[in-house]
Parts: structure tokens; sequence; C-alpha cells
């Protein structure tokens, strides 16, 4: 097992400033920006910010992420203080926190929490009575077989329904229990030992530990074999298999529905959604070819599995790290326990944590800034799309038609989350956990059937990232992105058009992408494009995925096409976007382009700024985590991938045709 320390190393204490809007530091002036750019914008990154051992990668967002959890910490720190004057949500953020900290606590009590979940998988007396046990697992986040919940209509927005999908696999993703090679088949070893290791720490003996691991794996593995991959999971089509309530015991009759969908407190339902109707029939045989004794194995196991690693004992803490942590993603060492229970109150109590957040570290003025900056890139789309030669009027006017319905939320939600029905307790760490999960399925499976709820997000305001959801039709940029050097008041317009500016593009061509094309402007699934501009459309990004494919990511692990053809399109989309609305902005602002300022002219600084959102390093085991299952592109593709689609890139360095950042042949979607 691996050594994990939380007090005293040098790395995970370290503490990170932002970087500003651009860094001239990062820059590696030796390198030539048009044989390498990546190199040349960030080729010092990684030398100044090595990547710190309790990460498997580092970047520009990885360290605004750790500026933002001190910040969040001193936060917590101080609602954690008993005996101050707490308002509510001081209290349950403060005690959460404070209960996540107790690792004392937490190892006295031993498996003395779970002692009820363990007895009820225990007391399953047949299989006609697994169906409450997988509702109650459903409402506690345990992945047995399968996943329940909540969702727009993919082709009805205005509608929310139950939705049902395949689940209950322990390994990233179902290809990672087929693939040949070295790699793969390690993990797999690995794996059924780590398995074997969870048992044995539940009280198991050797021997019947590792049979039990064995037959653990053979049942996920023919879960596996009846799971859809995730490439092909990519196209709304594939996941949408609307029917009512009576099918779905067609499907897995073993399982009792009306049942399953009483104990999960879900309200009346007539239909729902089916994601993968081949995976219910595929669990029907299984269930009913796997003995009771296997499948209470199994139960156990992803209980203890499925549960926040922080408020496990510290032995089972410490070897849900060593296989999920270091020898899958190559960190290697844990992360101090603060950040880890900073970051699970966040995800607990994400929008009590979040009022405190943006009240300190938000002020209106970014929220106004970044509006006018998505109004201007809202703009650049418009035109771009008159300029189009590969679309018709037809198409045009449809794609007008969903842009203009795109809504805007930026920073935090209009209306906060109302808390008041969660209990939270000082001391009780995995009962914080638990209720927290169950209150948050609770909210969610309580829409189905009502009217949709436009302003909620799907992030907590501290989060560094930003989404598009194509049933809503919204862009999404909490708080916590909206920061240098991201955005930063003090760079130029150059510099932030190229940071923040490509990021708002990004979501905004999400509506456009392979997947987000196929959505209107209501949020729904239905074809709006003409056959022949389809076929354009399909093309255009053809190029894109065999450009993308041709990335070796590490060793014999290559980037993707198909995977990551939706970001890839967004990145080389929201690059041009933000570009056309720089350019405007400039001549609105009289600049002259051919001005240095600090070395670069206002294109040049335009290029660094984006280029420098992708600094960093990733190291080699999560680079073919990534590969396998992430849908981004690794860092250094979303930059030199990129700027090699933009000639405009090549022209304001200088770089010859033929050049590898300035190829004969190039792709362009948007
Ligand atoms: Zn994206």
């Amino acid at each position: 097992m691996a050594q994990t320390q939380s007090k005293g190393s040098p790395d995970t204490e370290k503490t990170y400033e932002r970087l500003p809007g651009l860094d001239k530091q990062l820059i590696d002036t030796t390198s030539d920006p048009c044989t390498d750019f990546s190199q040349y914008a960030c080729g010092n990154f990684s030398k100044l910010y090595p990547i710190p051992n309790d990460r498997s990668g580092f970047g520009p967002g990885a360290m605004v992420a750790e500026y933002n959890q001190r910040v969040l910490h001193m936060m917590l720190e101080q609602a954690a203080e008993v005996g101050s004057d707490r308002g509510p949500n001081e209290q349950k953020i403060g005690d959460y926190y404070a209960s996540c900290m107790d690792q004392d606590a937490i190892n006295h009590k031993g498996l003395a929490p779970f002692q009820p979940e363990l007895d009820r998988i225990a007391e399953l007396n047949s299989k006609n009575e697994l169906t409450s046990l997988l509702a109650h697992h459903q409402l506690v986040n345990v992945n047995s077989f399968l996943n329940y919940g909540e969702q727009q209509d993919l082709k009805d927005a205005r509608k929310q329904i139950a939705a049902l999908d395949q689940g209950g696999l322990g390994l990233p993703e179902r290809d990672y229990y087929f693939r040949a090679g070295e790699a793969a088949e390690k993990t797999r070893k690995e794996y059924v030992q780590h398995i074997t290791n969870v048992l044995k720490l539940m009280g198991e003996p050797e021997s019947q530990a590792m049979s039990d691991a064995q037959a653990i794996m053979q049942l996920e593995t023919a879960l596996a074999k009846v799971s859809m991959d995730i490439t092909s999971r990519r196209d709304p089509q594939n996941v949408y298999h609307l029917m009512p309530v009576t099918e779905v015991a067609g499907l897995t009759p073993d399982l009792a529905w009306t049942q399953f969908f009483k104990d999960t407190g879900t309200p009346p339902i007539t239909e729902l959604n089916v994601a993968n109707p081949d995976f219910f029939k595929g669990l029907n045989t299984l269930l009913s070819s796997t003995g009771l004794p296997v499948i209470k194995t199994y139960l156990r196991w992803q209980l203890i599995n499925s549960t926040p690693s922080e408020v496990l004992p510290k032995a089972f803490d410490d070897e849900h790290f060593d296989f999920y942590g270091h020898k899958l993603r190559g960190q290697p060492e844990q992360r101090a326990r603060w950040k880890r229970c900073v970051q699970a109150t966040d995800g607990a109590l994400g929008e009590a944590l979040g009022q405190v957040y943006v009240a300190q570290e938000f002020p209106p003025s970014s929220k106004q800034a970044t509006l006018q900056m998505v109004h201007d890139i809202e703009t650049a789309m418009d035109q771009d799309i008159d300029t189009l030669d590969w679309m018709g009027p037809a198409t045009k006017v449809r794609a007008k038609e969903k842009l203009h319905a795109i809504a805007d939320k930026i920073g935090y939600p209009d209306h906060w989350r109302d808390y008041s029905k969660l209990v939270v307790v000082r001391a009780d760490a995995y009962g914080n956990a638990m209720r927290a999960i169950e209150f948050e399925n609770h909210r969610e499976l309580a829409k189905i059937g009502k009217p949709v709820d436009r302003g909620e997000f799907g992030m907590s305001p501290p989060t560094v990232n930003a989404y598009y959801n194509p049933s809503m039709n919204d862009i999404n940029f909490p708080a916590g992105i909206l920061q240098p050097p991201f955005y930063d008041p003090h760079a130029t317009d150059a510099e932030d058009y190229g940071h923040i500016g490509a990021i708002v593009g990004h979501e905004l061509t999400h509506g456009f992408d392979d997947q987000g094309r196929q959505f209107d402007g209501n949020g729904n699934l239905s074809d709006w494009w003409t056959a022949e501009d389809g076929k354009k459309f399909e093309e255009k990004t053809d190029c894109e995925v065999k450009e993308y494919s041709g990335f070796t990511a590490v060793d014999d692990a290559k980037v993707n096409g198909k995977l990551t053809l939706g970001e890839n399109t967004a990145d080389n989309g929201g690059l041009r976007l933000a570009y056309i609305a720089f350019l405007a902005d400039a001549k609105r602002k009289n600049i002259d382009l051919s001005q240095k300022q600090d070395g670069y002219t206002p294109v040049q600084q335009f290029f660094l700024g984006y280029g420098q959102n992708w600094c960093g390093a990733t190291r080699p085991e999560q680079l073919r985590v990534q590969v396998q299952t992430d849908p981004h592109s690794p860092r250094q593709f979303r930059l030199d991938g990129v700027v090699q689609n933009m000639p405009e890139f090549g022209q304001a360095f200088g770089c010859k045709a033929g050049q590898p950042m300035m190829p004969a042949n190039y792709c362009r979607v948007w």
C-alpha cells in the first residue's frame, strides 16, 4: 500500500497564487512558435510549476483551483468555530467540514456506521428482495448494477422525466474490461487485487477474498459486455428510448419495477427513458444466472467502493487511493485532508458555501465584464454564420434562432438552493455524507413531472469550469473560472479575449458540435438541418476526427478523434469566435494592431493568452485514463491542434506555409 502523507509534505501544503492574464515567464523564447506553439507559449511552465505529488496533472486551471481551495479553506475554518454566531448555512458547512476533518473519530468508529447497510445486504433471503435494496442503493449513490435518476426529456425539454441507465462497474469505463495490451491487463490484475484487499479489510480470510474478487470481476465483466461504449453514448439518439413504464418489466422482468419506483420516492410516472434497453435485457439474464451469494458479495463491494473515501476508516481510504489515485492515475501522494474536505463540503453544500464565496470573491464588475464579453462573442457567432460558405440559407436561419435563444448564466444562480431540510451533525462524517447524498437524490427525483427551473446551475459557484447544456440551451460560467488568469481585469483586452473569450466561445460552440447541433433552440432533439447541410457538417467534422486521431498521448495510447470530436469542435470554433470578437473590439477602441506592447502585437497576445490556458503537464498514467474516458483532448493538443487550423495564427507569428503550425490543409467547421 502506498505511503500517504497528510501533514508536512512540501507538495500538499504548497501555496499557489493566480497567474496573470499573460505570463511572459512561461514563454520559452528559445523555441519557435511556428514549429511547436505549446512549447513556445508554455515551455517554462513545468519548470516553474512541476506537477505536485498530490496531483496527476497540473496547469493554470489547477493552480486557480488550488488558490480557490485555500480561500474556501479559510471560510470553512471560520464557519467550523462553534460558539460563534453562526447562521444555519454556516452551521451546516462548518460542521460538515469539521466532521470530515475529524479522521480520528472516523477511524475510531471503524465500519460501525456501515453496519446497517451491511446488514441489509446480509439479510437478503432471495432475489425477490433485491428490488427494494437496489432502490435504496440508488438513493445513497451505491453503484449496484444500474443508474437511476431524472433528466429532461431529450425530445421535449419542458418535461422532466425518470431515466434508467447502465451502471454497476468499478473500472472507469466498459472497455477497461476488454481492451487488449499490457497496460490494460495490468490494470485488470491490479483491480482484482484491490477488490481482494478491500474484502480482506472487511474481515474476509485471504483465500475467500481472492475467490470473491474473481467472482466480482466476472460479474462486472458480464455487465460491461452488455453496456454501451463511451463513444457510442455521445450520440443522443443512442441513449434515448422513451417507453411506457410497463415496457421496462418486459426488459428486466426479474426486478419488481413498480416497487422500485415506489421505494425511490419517484412521483407517479407513466413513461420514462431507458437509455440503453439492451443493457436491461442483459441485466435480467445476468440476475437469473448468478447465484445469490455472489450477488451479495458484489453488493458489499459496491457499497464500500461507492462511499466517498474520505469518510471511510483510514485503511480503506488508503487502499482506495492506492488503486484509483496511485496505480490508475500515477498520483504519488494522497491530497492533504483539508483539501479533500473542502472539496467534499463543496460537493455536498455547494450553494451554501457558494454564497459566502461569491460575497467575498466575485465583484459585480467581474459579472458585468464577462456578460459584455459573452454578448460580443454571441455577436461574433451571428456574423460567422453569415460568412459560412458551406451552410445554406434555410439552415442558417435555424442556426441563428438557436443562437439567439441561448441563455447566458454568469457566476451564480439568482435563487439559492434551500438546505434547511438537510441535517448536518458534528462528528458524524459518514452520516452527513449519506444524508447529503440522499437529500440531493430526493431533490432531483422530486423534479419529475414538474416544470423545469431554468435558473439552476449544474456546478457550484467556486468551481473552476464552465459548461453548455443542450436540453436547457444555456451556457454556464461559475464565478470560480471568472478570475485570473482566465479573466484578468489588469490584462490587455487581447489577452482576456484569448483566455476567457476562447472559453466563452468554446461553450457557445458546444451548442453546434456533433451533439449540440442535434438539439434545437428549445432544447429538443430534433433535426433542423437540411439533409445537404447536415452532410456537409459531417464532412467538415471528419477532418477534425482525422486530425486529432493522429495525435499520440502516451506510448500506444492515441487520442480518440470520435470521442473528443465535440470538445475539439468547441475548442476550434471557440477560438475563432473569440478572435472575431477581439478584432471587432479592437476596431471599436481604435487599437493599432501593428503596435507591439511588452514585445508582442495584440494578435500575438491574443494567441498567447489562449495558449496559456493549456500550459502544464499530465502524468503518463493519467494521460492513458484521459484518452480512454475523457471527451477532452490532452492539453497540448487543445493548443497545437487548434492554432494549426487558424492561418491567422501563422500570419501573426510570421510562420511559413508548410511549417507544423501552418499546414497547407487545415480543418474548419465553424
Ligand atoms: Zn467543452
